[in-house]
């Protein structure tokens, strides 16, 4: 069971940790926020309908959300394992994609907590650069984590699947505790 959920506030260092562990483990790397960047990208009607959200650092719809992730869990790449990153990014959004993965019969996963302090992330965001990191924006995406994402950390804990890494050290520290935990999973 290669199936594992990386949660964690922006700038932790997720899409980087999600992609090279999904190399590790030849799995695919499914990031709902590269999915929304594409679409911007090509203004399909789903990067038109999510934009303004995003610019404004807002979570978009779950519905624009729920059927896409659902097309992509279907798809013969994801059979033998996923990581999603970005996704679930709320409590409702957990419970679908739960009920989904009991429709699948593949109800097991872990959720990956990566933490790193407030004040680390502020800094690591603002030196990033994408077209997205105002720090106004950054204020808000961090400020949304905590009202809508963070409260995943106590659904998933209480599914007793969290695993919590510290993600404030180096980036090979970070990947050789995240590629033990994938060779035990
Ligand atoms: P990320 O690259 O994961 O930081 O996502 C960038 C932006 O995409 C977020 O600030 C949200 O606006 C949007 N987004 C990505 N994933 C989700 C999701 N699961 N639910 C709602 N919005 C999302």
């Amino acid at each position: 069971m290669k199936r594992l959920v990386f949660l964690g506030p922006p700038g932790a260092g997720k899409g980087t940790q999600a992609q090279m562990l999904a190399e590790f483990a030849e799995i695919p790397h499914i990031s709902t926020g590269d999915i929304l960047r594409y679409a911007i990208k090509e203004q399909t009607p789903l990067g038109k309908q999510a934009q303004g959200y995003m610019d404004k650092g807002e979570l978009v719809p779950d519905s624009l959300l729920l059927d896409l992730i659902k097309d992509r869990l279907s798809q013969k790449d994801a059979q033998l394992g996923w990581i999603l990153d970005g996704f679930p990014r709320n409590v409702p959004q957990a419970e679908f994609l739960d009920q989904l993965l009991t429709s699948f019969e593949k109800s097991d996963y872990w959720a990956i907590n990566l933490q790193v302090p407030d004040e680390v992330l502020i800094t690591r965001l603002l030196s990033r650069g994408r077209q997205d990191d105002t720090e106004e924006v950054i204020r808000r995406r961090l400020q949304v984590y905590q009202e809508q994402t963070a409260p995943l950390i106590d659904y998933f804990q209480a599914h007793g699947i969290l695993h919590s890494v510290d993600g404030n050290r180096d980036l090979e520290e970070v990947k050789a505790e995240l590629d033990s935990i994938v060779n035990q999973a």
